[in-house]
């Protein structure tokens, strides 16, 4: 990528994210029963955001996603990680029932640090299915917690539980915004949709936005060293590959610490009256 195209990126402060995922109700006149919105976002606004992090496993949602969570939470909003599975199969010193429990206490923990709320669905690690049952329990949980941005796995993945996971979220956010569909809470429009920069999931991955996370880097790297996995325990470096990946975002956006994110193709659809 040239520096001019990145110098093109979106840069958002937190205040912007706040705009993008200002609430509202009325369908878009453009917009299809149950599509997230495609509107250029307009000014900024003082709304405090609202951002869900939906992850396959618990090191997903607060390693690649818990800063932009951290953040609304800082700003004056909520935040909320959760995981389809406890990612129980992780470690191959401990067995999958203790692992799963481990994993559950520092999610929880973790939570609480960055003032969010851990959520979690008990599908089984490595056999997330993508069908309706789950695409249906996360749209129950979005319609119950009302976020309006979700970050969540892009799926270029070589991980078959991060692409479920893709599959189940963009399913689950179509199902939310179905007024006709009755289900215990009524019906709730996700206003934006960013994949996060994972690892794992780097096919085709390409940031479009550049998230300022510096006023909560330290407090996001405190919550994610209370997985063993953020220390390198289970084989990969997460904590020097995120903190560097912080660092590079920073550099790249003019900031100290950044993160990047993907926008669906039809977040980046601009409408203009003029060039
Ligand atoms: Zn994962």
């Amino acid at each position: 990528m040239s520096g001019t195209t990145r110098r093109e990126l979106i840069k958002l402060s937190g205040a912007t994210l706040a705009a993008l995922s200002a609430s509202g109700t009325a369908l878009h006149s453009s917009q299809l029963p149950g599509q997230p919105s495609s509107e250029t976002p307009g000014p900024v606004s003082k709304t405090p955001s609202s951002v869900m992090a939906i992850a396959a496993h618990p090191g997903d949602t607060f390693f690649a996603m818990g800063a932009p969570v951290a953040l609304a939470t800082h700003q004056g909003g909520t935040g909320f990680l959760l995981s389809l599975t406890l990612g129980e199969r992780g470690s191959s010193t401990i067995p999958p029932a203790q692992y799963g429990v481990m994993q559950r206490d520092a999610s929880n923990k973790a939570a609480a640090m960055i003032g969010a709320t851990a959520l979690f669905l008990a599908y089984r690690d490595g056999e997330l299915p993508i069908n309706d049952e789950a695409s249906l329990a996360v749209c129950d949980l979005l319609r119950r917690y009302k976020p309006t941005t979700v970050v969540t796995h892009w799926k270029g993945s070589w991980h078959k539980d991060h692409r479920a996971c893709y599959e189940i979220v963009q399913n689950a956010i179509f199902y939310a915004g179905l007024a006709a569909l009755a289900r215990e809470h009524s019906a709730h429009e996700v206003r934006q949709i960013a994949f996060a920069d994972n690892w794992e999931d780097a096919d085709g991955f390409v940031a479009d936005t550049y998230l300022d996370i510096s006023p909560i880097f330290e407090q996001y790297s405190s919550a994610c060293s209370t997985f063993p996995m953020w220390r390198g325990e289970t084989g990969f470096r997460y904590n020097d590959y995120y903190s560097s990946r912080a660092v590079e975002c920073g550099c790249l956006s003019h900031c100290r610490y950044a993160v990047s994110l993907m926008s669906p193709a039809g977040q980046r659809v601009r409408k203009l009256q003029a060039l």
